[in-house]
Parts: structure tokens; C-alpha cells; sequence
């Protein structure tokens, strides 16, 4: 959390934590949602890279207790914010987070939802002022997040600071998206409020093409099974005919985006088809009936198949039986009718003022056509209570038909099982549910994933799941590198080039076409004081190097050598020698013990000439020297240690190395295989050593 920036509080609480340490720690924290149904915001920080999935509000709190716990966090850190759909739990915070906040980052969404979300906040707002003192923003605060919003269509990737994301049709809503989010290779699936099943005009939830390593799933259904859609909608067409067929009137609390429509589409189709109701008027009562229809028929393209279809014939949102209602004052309450108002949790404003006059009278029914959050009205009447209490504070009785027949487009526990067995993510994190729903849903996931070694996990808001991915790096050949398959065991070589998180080999002849880089040669020169003959050079070089040659047109007078075929020797003066190399791994060490036996011819002259047994351990001494000047160059930190050996030590690793048999001691793996590695070029670029 640290290196994020992010507040350290998030560190402090009850963490679920994987057994393993190994590896990148992904870390999931539900700021809202968490085993509630209500201001959804999904915290996620994984090297460094910082999202927010929603940035909802609870309905049932007012102020700033509707807000997420966006306290436990630094919203500066964050780089990405996405916003599935524009429902009041998933975007209402937004303006406040993007206004009221250090908040820097990007934000996505549909282009549906943008259109949706500045209308519903507007309505939100003025509805909100009725009510509350402090306002988390006003419609100012709305109309400059507006500039802030940007847009994506399904299927697009976007990259944003190396974070790859990209999203699918979720149904639930008009708009709605699932989010797919990569961060180096690790895929998470966030997919908001989702349905799989099609409607009226939506289209159902897509399948992603590919499993993501970690899927945050809604949870609100848990394990219920919703009825079949021809049921739910018979039965919904059955009580309003019967109530306003026997002189009753019939509210509807929905809200006013969404479920809305598909519940106008089935109730204009259902008085197109019985012309004895024509004389009962439909009301979809909001200050935004029209705007909401007008929304609505400009995205016709987003919906299903079945809608555009009908759309060729007459736009199927231009209602026949159906007016727009826009306040109670317009309304003649004469006999009976059909109303539908929101907001749908019956907390104030036109659905609520319909109850309060029509609760008591039994002849009345109330619809409850969808999920109700924990704590509003419509929640405590559908357990038909004896009394209600009026916005008034009188207490009255509740008289009226209250039938809950649900259309939410959330998906049911067979949607849930049925969606999570075609993508088996490994890990399955559920929030946006009511705790105990959540829990029954939990068990029940559990039971039928416990040969398939998933985890799953239900955070409370505020609860940490952190887990570790090792991340494994691969790198894809790509141009002539790729034109042959290796053979196993066979060795690639190429130019390693990292964009973003994402690793490419190439031959350096391929690296313009690929990239915007382009290659360069250097070419090293240095000279050493020397000034004495140049054939004892040119004797030492020979005992440790097999190729030690002349150049090919030794037409100048200047004593030359060319040593291993890569780096030239040249006595230019009397006084010094010169070397010249073109820089790469192998020749600068090959350099380097060039340097290191001149060096030592340097310190003690008359050892050139001596007697063959003291030859052959000088030279062996001197191939020592090399080799530790060697490892020197490469790991640094090289010292003398018992028996001969080397002792190099790279971040508190130890390797204990003996350089004549090539052994190599070393706890960690990765500095053993580097060594070796390096041991093996060296070993290759000198003679073995003569004993
Ligand atoms: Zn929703
Ligand atoms: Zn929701």
C-alpha cells in the first residue's frame, strides 16, 4: 500500500490473505457494497496501478452517510474510475468524488450511461433538496463532472497508464457494462449489476471470451431463482386489471430509468390488446418521463434484437396508452388508474405521495416490481405490516394490496452458478448482496466449486482481500525472430523491448519497424601506459586466450593484435597501448582482461621472463585474476573467500563460486543461474586453465 500512496488505513483492518507470500500483491477492498446492496465502489491496487470500479451512494442514507468510505483512501492515487451503469448505487458519488475530492484520474463510462447519469443526477439533486440540509453537490458540481466523463463502447480497449481495460454488455440496464480490467497479464472482472437473461429490449449479459483470474460478482439474488419471465409477467398483468377492473387504483414505485421502461413496454402492449381498459389511464409519473423517453429512443441501437426490429415499424417508446405525469398537481385523481412513480423505495417525492393518499383504501394495490434496498418504505411493506406511518407522522392503516413481483434484471442464483462455470475464475470476490443472501449464496458456491480449488470471498466494506500473483514474464518474437519455431532447448537472442507491461524480442534489424527505436554501435577505446616490448603482450595474451591474431591487413606499422576476434590491442607509442572494442557483454569483459594482464605485466616486469614452472603458475594466477576482474565487472561486490573460492554477494544473496571447477553454491536460485550463466561466458571467452 505503501508504494501506491493509498492511505495505510486500508492496511490496518481484517484482511483475508492468501497463504502464499510469493509474488505481486493484488489487493481488493469493497469501500461500499460490501455485504450491503448500496453505494457500490470497488477499490483495487496491483502494482501500483490503482482502480475504482462504481461510485455509487446507499438510498436508504441521506448526506454523506450515503457515501462510500472513500476516507480509507487517497483518491489522488487513482488512476482509473469505472462506472458500470447509472443507477443511484453504482453512480451517484461520482459528482462529489470527481468535485469535492483530490481525485486526479480518469474516468469511463457508456455513452448510454453519460446520457443517463447527467439526467438522473439533475433529478437527484432536486430531489435530494427537498429533503436534505447537506447537499453532497449541486447541479453545477453535475454539469463539470460531465467534462470529466470519458467515454467507451463495449468491446474497446483503452490503455491508461499501462492499465488495459475494456468492457461487455451487461443487461441489467440500458448501458450497463461489465468492466475487464489488465494489469500485466492479471485480468479482473468487475461485472456491476448484471442479467442474463433478455427482455423486453435489452440484450442479456455477454460471456467474456476468456476466464479472468479474479471475478467480482454481484451477489443480490444470492441464491434465489427468479420466476419465468412470462410468469412474473402475467402475474404483474393479472392484479392490474383485476385492481382497476373492480375500481382500484394501482402504484408502481420504480424508479424512473430502467425496469421503468420495460414495465411501460409491457403495459402499453397489454391495453393495445384489450380495448375494454382504454378508458383507465396509464400515468408514468417523474419530473424526467419525457427526457427519460427521449434518452430512450436515441439509443434504440444499444438494445436488443427484438426492439429494433419493432422500431422499424413506429418507435415502440412512443407510447399509445401511456402520458407523462409531471407532478401530483397535474394529476386528476378521479377514478382508476395506473401510476408508476419513482423514486421505487417509496422514500419521498411522487411515489410516495401517491401511497400516503391511496395506503389506506383496500380496493388500491401497490407493485413492488423489483429489488427494494434494506431500510426504505417499499422494503417494510412487503411484509404488509398492520400500520404505516404517513410523511406526516400520523400512523394509519395499511389497507392496500401490496404484491412484490420482481423484475430487477439481476441475475438468480442459476444466472450466478451458470455464469461463474463458464468462466471459472479462480478466485471469486462477491459483493452488492445483503449479508445473509450473500453468505447462503457463499456456501452454496462453495459446495459446488470444492473439487475445482476456487476461493471465494465476501468482504465486508472496508475488509481487505490481498492476494500474490507471480507474475510470469513472457516475451512474444515478433518479426524475423518469429518466422522459425525454436527447437526446445534452443537458445532465442534478440532485443528485449518493454512497452508498458508487455515484453517483445526482436532482431535488432526489426527494431525501427517495431517500435519507434532504432539501434547504435559503441565503440570503446582506451589506453594504458605501457612501455615495454609489445611480444609480451602478445605471449600472456596467448596463454590465457586461444585467438590471439594479427589483423588480416597488417599493412600499417603499428603492432597489432586481435584478441578472441573482438577486441584490437595496438602499440600507437612508445608509452602506451591501446585498446578498441565495439561494446557488447562478451567483448567488455573480453577487454577487461586484456586491461587486467597488462596491468599486471605493469606491476612486475621481470615475471615475463622466467622459468617455465613459474610460468605455468603465474599464468594460472593471472587467468584467476581475470576471472575475478570478470565477475567484478558483472555483480561487483566480489570477494576472496576459504579454499580459493570467490565469494559474490548481490542483495544479501550469497554465491560461493569456485571458478576452476565451475561449482556454483548458492541458496537463491535466480543469482545460482545468473552466475553460472556469467562463468559459462567467461569460460568461453578465456583458454581453460593450464595445470
Ligand atoms: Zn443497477
Ligand atoms: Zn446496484
Amino acid at each position: 500500500m505503501a508504494s501506491t500512496g493509498a492511505a495505510p488505513s486500508l492496511k490496518r483492518k481484517d484482511s483475508f490473505s492468501a497463504a502464499s507470500r510469493e509474488g505481486d500483491q493484488l489487493i481488493i477492498t469493497p469501500l461500499g457494497a460490501g455485504n450491503e446492496v448500496g453505494r457500490s465502489c470497488v477499490y483495487m491496487s496491483y502494482k501500483n496501478k490503482t482502480i475504482l470500479f462504481d461510485c455509487g451512494i446507499h438510498p436508504a442514507y441521506s448526506g454523506m452517510a450515503a457515501l462510500p468510505y472513500f476516507d480509507e483512501i487517497d483518491p489522488s492515487t487513482i488512476d482509473v474510475l469505472l462506472v458500470t451503469h447509472f443507477h443511484l448505487d453504482h453512480a451517484a458519488s461520482l459528482p462529489y468524488f470527481l468535485e469535492k475530492t483530490t481525485f486526479k484520474g480518469k474516468v469511463f463510462m457508456t455513452h448510454a450511461t453519460k446520457a443517463i447519469y447527467r439526467l438522473l443526477l439533475s433529478d437527484y439533486v432536486k430531489v435530494s433538496k427537498v429533503s436534505v440540509e447537506d447537499m453532497l453537490y449541486d447541479e453545477g458540481d453535475i454539469v463539470r463532472s460531465m467534462d470529466k466523463i470519458e467515454v467507451i463502447d463495449f468491446h474497446q480497449t483503452v490503455e491508461v497508464n499501462g492499465i488495459r481495460f475494456w468492457c461487455y454488455t451487461a443487461g441489467h440496464v440500458l448501458g450497463a457494462a461489465m468492466f475487464m480490467v489488465d494489469i500485466a497479464g492479471l485480468r479482473v472482472l468487475y461485472t456491476g449489476d448484471y442479467s442474463r437473461e433478455e427482455d423486453r429490449h435489452l440484450r442479456a449479459a455477454e460471456t467474456p471470451q476468456f476466464s479472468p483470474d479474479i471475478c467480482i460478482i454481484e451477489s443480490t439474488y444470492g441464491v434465489q431463482l427468479h420466476q419465468p419471465r412470462t410468469v412474473r409477467e402475467k402475474r404483474f398483468t393479472d392484479v392490474v386489471h383485476s385492481t382497476v377492473a373492480s375500481g382500484g387504483r394501482v402504484l408502481i414505485p420504480a424508479f424512473a430509468l430502467g425496469r421503468a421502461q420495460e414495465l411501460l413496454l409491457i403495459l402499453d402492449e397489454y391495453w393495445s390488446a384489450h380495448p375494454e381498459l382504454h378508458n383507465i389511464p396509464i400515468y408514468y409519473a417523474s419530473p424526467l418521463a419525457k427526457r427519460c423517453m427521449a434518452v430512450y429512443q436515441t439509443y434504440i441501437n444499444a438494445m436488443n434484437e427484438r426492439i429494433r426490429s419493432q422500431f422499424e415499424g413506429s418507435n415502440p417508446f412512443d407510447f399509445k396508452h401511456i402520458s407523462p405525469l409531471k407532478s401530483i398537481e397535474n394529476f386528476e385523481d378521479v377514478g382508476p388508474s395506473v401510476v408508476m412513480a419513482s423514486p421505487s423505495g417509496l422514500q419521498s417525492g411522487l411515489s410516495r405521495q401517491l401511497f400516503d393518499i391511496w395506503c389506506q383504501d383496500k380496493k388500491n394495490a401497490c407493485i413492488i416490481p423489483g429489488y427494494v434496498v434494506e431500510g426504505t418504505l417499499a422494503k417494510t411493506i412487503i411484509n404488509e405490516p398492520k400500520d404505516v406511518t404517513l410523511m406526516n407522522g400520523l400512523t394509519v392503516p395499511l389497507n392496500m394490496q401490496v404484491h412484490y413481483i420482481s423484475f430487477s434484471a439481476h441475475a438468480d442464483f442459476a444466472q450466478t452458478s451458470a455464469f461463474l462455470k463458464e468462466l471459472m475464475p479462480p478466485n471469486i470476490i462477491l459483493v452488492h448482496g445483503e449479508a445473509n443472501e450473500m453468505g447462503r449464496l457463499k456456501q452454496k458456491l462453495i459446495t459446488q466449486f470444492s473439487n475445482q480449488n476456487v476461493k471465494i470471498m465476501s468482504p465486508k466494506n472496508c475488509q481487505t482481500v490481498e492476494m500474490y500473483f507471480n507474475s510470469e514474464k513472457t516475451a512474444k518474437a515478433i518479426g524475423r525472430l518469429a518466422e522459425k519455431t525454436p527447437e526446445v532447448g534452443e537458445i532465442v537472442s534478440g532485443l528485449l523491448v518493454k512497452k508498458g507491461f508487455t515484453y517483445q524480442i526482436m532482431a535488432p534489424e526489426d527494431l525501427p519497424v517495431f517500435s519507434q527505436l532504432s539501434t547504435g554501435n559503441i565503440t570503446q577505446r582506451i589506453s594504458i601506459p605501457y612501455s615495454g616490448a609489445f611480444s609480451v603482450i602478445k605471449h600472456r595474451l596467448l596463454q590465457i586466450y586461444e585467438s590471439v591474431e594479427p589483423p588480416d591487413d597488417a599493412e600499417d606499422q603499428v603492432p597489432t593484435l586481435i584478441v578472441h576476434k573482438r577486441v584490437t590491442v595496438k602499440q600507437e607509442a612508445s608509452t602506451y597501448v591501446t585498446l578498441l572494442w565495439s561494446s557488447d557483454p562478451m567483448s567488455d569483459m573480453v577487454s577487461d582482461s586484456v586491461v587486467a594482464v597488462i596491468m599486471n605485466i605493469n606491476r612486475d616486469p621481470s615475471k615475463a621472463i622466467a622459468s617455465e614452472a613459474r610460468m605455468k603458475e603465474e599464468t594460472e594466477r593471472t587467468a584467476e585474476k581475470v576471472v575475478s576482474a570478470l565477475l567484478v565487472s558483472l555483480f561487483g561486490n566480489v570477494k576472496a573467500g576459504e579454499e580459493g573460492k570467490m565469494v559474490v554477494t548481490v542483495d544479501g544473496n550469497v554465491a560461493h563460486v569456485d571458478s576452476k571447477s565451475g561449482d556454483v553454491e548458492c541458496e537463491n536460485e535466480g543469482l545460482k543461474e545468473r552466475v553460472r550463466t556469467a562463468l559459462r561466458r567467461i569460460q568461453s571467452a578465456i583458454k581453460p586453465i593450464p595445470l
